[in-house]
């Protein structure tokens, strides 16, 4: 089921996820309308929050951009990043390992906005997979960037809050409006 995606002035969006004891059927659920949800919006990742649950799960695919590489290492040896494709993870722990990098970020709680975030450009990753195994992996690129941006999600984190200001201030007529709708969401309950 497609799930209507939560938008930016929303107070769910600022809530630390739950973390996942077991994989239930209701978070079985849950993944598959967060994966029916990224692929109908064409999102590389999805965070819980972002349709309308604060528990710590993400749902990551990014095969279907070419232009922005990936990069996969499973117990020291490079993996193929297709074959973990789409990802699902669960109380996931992210160290950062390389340099910092920049490069462009949206999101699918912010409608048109985009701006260039700095990240570290590799990090390890320790989760749980969707059956509730662990999971361990080194990645870098494009995946390390929405793994990253995922995390925030899960821990109230949103992509404005790593911004520079200027960037920041240049969208701030857009991002009063987002608040704008949402306030009025909210109101009419
Ligand atoms: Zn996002």
């Amino acid at each position: 089921m497609v799930l209507p995606i939560v938008k930016y002035g929303m107070p769910v969006l600022r809530q630390k996820g739950a973390r996942v004891e077991s994989v239930t059927p209701v978070i079985k659920k849950l993944i598959a309308d967060m994966f029916e949800t990224m692929h109908a919006h064409k999102g590389v990742g999805l965070a819980a929050q972002q349709v309308g649950l604060p528990v710590q799960v993400m749902v990551i695919d990014v095969r279907d951009v070419t232009d922005r590489p990936s990069s996969l290492e499973v117990g020291g040896k490079p993996a193929k990043v297709e074959e973990y494709m789409p990802l699902v993870l669960i109380n996931p722990k992210v160290t950062a390992v390389g340099q910092p990098a920049t490069g462009p970020e949206g999101c699918l709680s912010f409608p048109e906005i985009y701006a260039d975030i700095t990240r570290p450009e590799v990090v390890d990753v320790k989760a749980l997979d969707r059956e509730g195994n662990p999971l361990e992996f080194r990645c870098g690129g494009l995946l390390a960037r929405a793994v990253q941006h995922e995390t925030d999600h899960l821990h109230g984190i949103l992509f404005i809050d790593r911004m520079d200001k200027k960037t920041k201030e240049d969208l701030r007529p857009e991002l009063e409006l987002l608040q704008a709708e949402a306030k009025a969401l909210l109101k009419s309950g």
